[in-house]
């Protein structure tokens, strides 16, 4: 890169923390005052509490993603991944999406590349298992649920059927219960569509290793999800833990076995490895620490100059809570850490003195299906329409850009009116299969 006249600033992921912090930064400073860098391998942000909705064929999967080109003007992007940082000489090194790795040095890092699946040593789940948290795996898990359909209803071995018509989650928070609230809801409803699939001949199945679902609600709403799942036919496993899924073959602690083509793992995130790159001090949890600031300190609490960091993989005091208690990996944390960051570097920068990070849980909404859901806010408890509507409400308020907030309306008014898209597109990973097929087909035929 060019040499620097203004301090240059490398954000480390441009999710929810990058994106945030990026705009408060070049909202306050011009780019005489700072440049901007942003490093990530997608060219785009993720708004991952509508994967549910994406998955579920409910909003098209490219409105639920902001572009970062778009939305960042005035900032450099670069397509790659941070594979190694070295603070201490201020230098990091990318590696794009194609080509050699090239350094680049900065004076300030943004420390936001969140978190990844927490997964197990389950014999077969690296192989098997599909991940819920990147909008490639809603597609994916859209395109195999209603493949399996497809390929179920011209099936009529038994067994085979059975299998493919059963689809198995794994993990009851948030994103399990979610994605699996609306994949069920859309699968029966694609039932209208086969004469020869009955909702009854489907099979969802949660594994829960905890006795509850949903903590983030609360007991009682919690509870109140758990019944309507039960209430829908869902199989809902509580207190058992998957013990393998080799080949679809799963094996649960409660000795249960049976066959699932289908196998959706959202057991828990943990920081992002990619941090094991740097040479930032982690906690026991693998995340950079920081102080209210939002600056990364040592574990002693001495403040890293020049290093910044918030969001999932973060461990940022909760000044609201208990002292030593630490904000949760969650969205409402992130934007509002993203653009307190970004505020407080500017200030920085400028010479003024920093704030403190400090934000209180305005509550938990969560989808069940359409129509359907939990929402507990302010010490208000509400459920079924009306909190799916909050839900709707909330994240509708909540998505970055007014562009996006558009395509999303007009998403959910045409989803009104005509009944959603329940075509699977599975060939799409595979685009070439047909065209190396027809080359084959030119071969000469042998007498
Ligand atoms: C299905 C689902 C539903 C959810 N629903 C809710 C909800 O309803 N409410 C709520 O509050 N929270 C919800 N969350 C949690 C919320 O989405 C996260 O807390 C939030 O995304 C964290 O933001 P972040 O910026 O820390 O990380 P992210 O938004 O994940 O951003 C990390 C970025 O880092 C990039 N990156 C990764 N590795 C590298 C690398 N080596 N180099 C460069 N860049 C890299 C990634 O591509 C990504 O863009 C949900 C999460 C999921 C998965």
């Amino acid at each position: 890169m060019t040499p620097r006249k203004v301090p240059r600033i490398l954000v480390l992921g441009g999710g929810y923390v990058g994106l945030y912090a990026a705009m408060a930064l070049r909202k306050r400073l011009g780019r005489r005052e700072a440049a901007i860098v942003v490093v990530d391998p997608r060219s785009y942000m993720t708004y991952q509490p509508f994967l549910p909705e994406a998955a579920a064929g409910n909003l098209e999967p490219r409105h639920v993603v902001v572009p970062l080109r778009r939305t960042l003007k005035g900032c450099t992007i670069l397509s790659g991944r941070v594979t190694r940082l070295e603070h201490a000489n201020r230098v990091a090194e990318v590696t794009p999406l194609e080509g050699e790795p090239y350094r680049v040095s900065y004076d300030h890092v943004v420390t936001s590349l969140g978190a990844v699946a927490r997964t197990l040593p389950i014999p077969g789940l690296a192989e098997f298992g599909l991940g819920f948290k990147q909008i490639e795996e809603a597609i994916a898990l859209r395109n195999a649920v209603l493949g399996k359909m497809e390929a179920a209803s011209s099936v009529w071995d038994p067994a085979l059927r059975r299998r493919l018509l059963t689809f198995t989650f794994v993990g009851g928070g948030f994103a399990g219960i979610e994605a699996l609230g609306e994949v069920e809801d859309m699968a029966r409803n694609a039932c209208k569509d086969f004469d020869s699939i009955r909702p009854e001949d489907l099979r969802f199945v949660l594994i829960e290793a905890m006795g509850r679902i949903l903590p983030e609600v609360g007991e009682e709403l919690g509870g109140y999800a758990l019944e309507q799942l039960r209430a829908r036919g869902i199989d809902l496993k509580l207190n058992t833990r998957l013990e393998s899924c080799v080949g679809g073959h799963i094996e649960t602690s409660d000795g249960d076995r049976f066959e699932s083509d289908t196998l959706v793992w959202t057991a828990g995130v943990k920081a992002n490895p990619a941090l094991n790159v740097t040479d930032l001090p982690l906690d026991e949890r693998g995340r950079v620490r920081t102080n209210a600031q939002l600056q990364v300190v040592d574990a002693d609490g001495q403040v890293i100059e020049g290093a910044w960091a918030a969001g999932d993989n973060a461990a940022v005091p909760d000044l609201t809570g208990e002292p030593g208690a630490l904000c949760g990996p969650t969205a409402q944390h992130a934007v509002r850490q993203g653009r307190h960051l970004g505020a407080n570097l500017a200030r920085h920068i400028l010479g003024e003195p920093l704030e403190e990070y400090r934000h209180a849980n305005l509550g938990t909404v969560a989808s069940l299906g359409l129509y359907k859901g939990v929402a507990q806010t302010f010490g208000i408890k509400l459920r079924g329409p009306l909190a799916w509507f909050m839900h709707r409400t909330y994240h509708m308020w909540a998505m970055p850009t007014l562009n996006r907030k558009v395509r999303i309306i007009l998403d959910w008014t045409t989803a009104l009116l005509f009944r959603r898209e329940m075509v699977a597109l599975g060939s799409f990973s595979s685009p070439r299969a047909e065209f190396v097929a027809a080359a084959a087909g030119d071969q000469p035929r042998h007498q």
